[in-house]
C-alpha cells in the first residue's frame, strides 16, 4: 500500500513498526462550537482511513483527541457566564451526534488535554532538562535554534521562517518562532498547578504529549487538515522528536482545505456550514458519499447543488441495493449457469480493482468508480431468473465495500422498515374490506417511488423511479 507522506513530499509503500497494528493519531476539534463540514470532511477521511486499514486486515490503534482548553472556549464561557468545563462537555456531546450521523465512529481513544496536564508538564520538563525550552515569568517556550530539524516537515528553512515572522515578535522570546508550551494564568481563568507557577499548556504540546501516552514514542501515522501542517505538526514533531530523541510519525498525512463556493468558508461571507445546517436538509450520508467522492488530499469545492447530484448518485446505490435485495427473496436456489461463473469471476475482480485503487495512497473517488462498475454490472446482468447464489455474492461485495467508505449504512434498514410496515397496513386494511385506507397506503407509496406487485409468493415492491 501506498500513502503520500507530507515529510518526504512523496508516495511511499507504508510499512508499520509492529507488522499488522497501526497507530494512528489524527487531531481533533477545539470544542468550543458545533464543528463545520470542513472539519467533517477531515474527521470523515481519518474515519473512512481507519475502516480501510481493519479492512486490509491490519489492527488499528486511533487515537483524535479534543482540545477542550483554549483561548477561544474560555471566551465563550466568560460570555455566557458558564464555566470552561462546561462549554467544553457540551461541544463534545454535540461532536459525538454529528459524527454518527456522519457514519464516523468513535476513536479508540478521545483524550482530552484538561485530563493530561501531568503528561504534559511532563515532556516540557524533560525539553527544559534537555536544553530545549525556557522560562520566562512563568510562561514556558519551546527554544526552536536547539533543535536542528525544525522546518523539516513544513519544507521550510529556519532563516525565510524567521524573517516571516518577524512582525509579532514578543520582545521575551529568543526567537520570533519559538512557541509557547505553557502559559501562566491570568486571574479568573481555568489554571494548573505547575512547576513554573499556575498555568495551562500551549497548544501544540498537547498532542506530543496524548500521542505519546495512548500510542508511544513513535507511531505510524498522524493526520489532519492541511492548515496544520505549519505550525502546529512542525511544533509537534520538534517537541516530541527533541524530548525522546526518536521519530515521532513515520508517516504524516494530510487532508486537502474544503472550501465553500471557491472561497474559503467564513462567517463573515455568509457561506460558513456547520454539519447541522446540512442536516437540515441532507441526510448526512450524502455529505460522506460527496466528500469521499474526491481524493482526500485534493481541495473540495462545496455547494448545495453539488450536493444535489450527489444524493441522486447515492440513491443509485440504495436503488441497486434494494432491487437485489428483493431479487434475493425470491430468487430459487439451482446450480449456477455458465454466465453466472462468469459473472462470479468478474465479482472478484471488482474487488482486486478497488483494493488496487484504495491502496493508492487511498483513493476513495477511483474506489466508488469501481463500486459503480460493479453496481451496473449487477443491474444489467441480474434479474428474476438469476440464482439465488450469484445475487447473494454480488449483495455481500456491494456491503463490503460500501462498508469500507462507510456507505449504504444507515437508511436502507429505516426505508424498507417503513416500507414493509405500510404493505402489512395495507393487507389488514384489505382483509378488513377498507379498501379506502388501502388505495391511500398504495398511493402514499407509488408517491414514495415504491410500486406494489401482486405476485403468488405474495406483494412485492420495487422501486420505480
Ligand atoms: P479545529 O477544530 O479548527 O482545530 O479543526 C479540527 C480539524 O479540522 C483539523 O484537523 C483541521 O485541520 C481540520 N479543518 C479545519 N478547517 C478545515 C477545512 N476547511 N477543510 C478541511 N479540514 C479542515
Ligand atoms: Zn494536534
Amino acid at each position: 500500500m501506498k500513502l503520500y507522506n507530507t515529510l518526504t513530499k512523496q508516495k511511499e509503500d507504508f510499512r508499520p513498526v509492529v507488522s499488522g497494528e497501526i497507530k494512528m493519531y489524527a487531531c481533533g476539534p477545539t470544542v468550543y462550537d458545533l464543528f463545520h463540514i470542513g472539519n467533517a470532511r477531515t474527521f470523515m477521511v481519518f474515519d473512512a482511513m481507519r475502516r480501510y486499514f481493519q479492512y486490509r486486515g491490519y489492527h488499528v490503534h486511533f487515537v483524535q483527541n479534543f482540545t477542550d482548553i483554549d483561548d477561544k472556549i474560555i471566551n465563550k464561557a466568560k460570555d455566557q457566564g458558564v464555566s470552561a468545563e462546561a462549554i467544553s462537555e457540551k461541544f463534545i456531546k454535540e461532536y459525538f451526534l454529528d459524527a454518527e450521523s456522519l457514519g464516523i465512529e468513535r476513536a479508540d481513544v478521545h483524550p482530552k488535554v484538561t485530563e493530561n496536564i501531568s503528561e504534559i508538564i511532563d515532556i516540557i520538563r524533560v525539553l527544559e532538562k534537555k536544553g530545549h525550552a525556557y522560562e520566562m515569568e512563568g510562561d514556558v517556550y519551546f527554544d526552536v535554534d536547539s533543535y536542528e530539524d525544525y522546518g523539516k516537515l513544513s519544507k521550510q528553512n529556519l532563516e525565510d521562517l524567521q524573517l516571516g515572522s518577524r512582525v509579532e515578535v514578543d520582545e521575551r522570546k529568543k526567537s520570533p518562532l519559538d512557541f509557547v508550551l505553557w502559559k501562566s494564568s491570568k486571574p479568573g481563568e481555568p489554571s494548573w498547578d505547575s512547576p513554573w507557577g499556575k498555568g495551562r499548556p500551549g497548544w501544540h504540546i498537547e498532542c506530543s504529549a496524548m500521542a505519546k501516552k495512548y500510542l508511544g514514542e513513535t507511531i505510524d501515522i498522524h493526520g489532519g487538515g492541511g492548515d496544520l501542517v505549519f505550525p502546529h505538526h512542525e511544533n509537534e514533531v520538534a517537541q516530541s522528536e527533541a524530548a525522546t530523541g526518536k521519530p515521532f510519525a513515520n508517516y504524516w498525512l494530510h487532508v486537502g482545505y474544503l472550501n465553500v463556493n471557491n472561497e474559503k468558508m467564513s462567517k463573515s461571507l455568509g457561506n460558513f456550514f456547520t454539519v447541522r445546517d446540512i442536516r437540515k436538509e441532507f441526510d448526512l450520508e450524502v455529505l460522506r458519499f460527496f466528500m469521499l467522492s474526491a481524493h482526500y488530499r485534493n481541495p473540495l469545492n462545496f455547494n448545495k447543488a453539488l450536493l444535489v447530484s450527489s444524493k441522486s448518485g447515492l440513491d443509485r446505490l440504495y436503488h441497486s441495493k434494494e432491487h437485489l435485495d428483493h431479487l434475493l427473496k425470491i430468487a430459487a436456489d439451482k446450480a449456477l449457469t455458465e454466465e453466472e461463473r462468469k459473472m462470479e469471476k468478474r465479482l472478484l475482480a471488482y474487488e482486486e480493482r478497488f483494493v488496487e485503487k484504495m491502496d493508492d495512497d487511498f483513493n476513495t473517488a477511483d474506489g466508488i468508480s469501481v463500486i459503480f462498475d460493479l453496481v451496473k454490472d449487477l443491474n444489467t446482468n441480474i434479474d428474476e431468473s438469476t440464482s439465488k447464489a450469484i445475487i447473494h455474492q454480488g449483495i455481500l461485495l456491494l456491503k463490503k465495500l460500501t462498508n469500507v467508505l462507510g456507505l449504504l449504512e444507515k437508511q436502507e434498514e429505516v426505508l424498507e422498515e417503513e416500507i414493509e410496515a405500510l404493505i402489512e397496513e395495507r393487507q389488514q386494511a384489505r382483509k378488513a374490506k377498507n379498501y379506502k385506507r388501502s388505495d391511500e397506503i398504495r398511493d402514499q407509496l407509488q408517491e414514495m417511488g415504491i410500486e406494489l406487485m401482486d405476485t403468488p409468493q405474495g406483494v412485492q415492491w420495487r422501486r420505480i423511479s
